[in-house]
């Protein structure tokens, strides 16, 4: 088990849950300085579908992302709502590349 981060991600892509685990199990398709490089409400616009993903494989199950997260959209992997189950096999996919 692990945390998930969902689409609910995409369109915000804040970034804060990087921050806030403790084991840097966060990451994305571009670097979270090249994120942050582009204003918050901009980033919707200049990277279409980006989110952030979960290594289901290094995350400890701390819960500390889930409080940064400014759309809700971390969800521990059994609390995944029925529409955003797809996501657990995204995140998992997103380290397997
Ligand atoms: Fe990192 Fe903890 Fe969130 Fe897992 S639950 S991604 S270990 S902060």
């Amino acid at each position: 088990m692990s945390y998930v981060i969902t689409s609910k991600c995409v369109g915000t892509c804040d970034s804060a849950c990087v921050d806030a685990c403790p084991v840097s199990c966060i990451a994305g398709p571009i670097s979270v300085e090249e994120l942050r490089s582009v204003a918050a409400n901009e980033r919707g616009a200049r990277f279409p579908g980006l989110q952030m993903f979960i290594d289901p494989d290094e995350c400890i199950c701390c819960g500390a992302c889930v409080e940064h997260c400014p759309v809700d959209a971390i969800y521990d992997e059994g609390d995944v709502p029925t529409e955003h189950r797809g996501d657990i096999l995204r995140n998992a996919a997103f380290f397997r590349r």
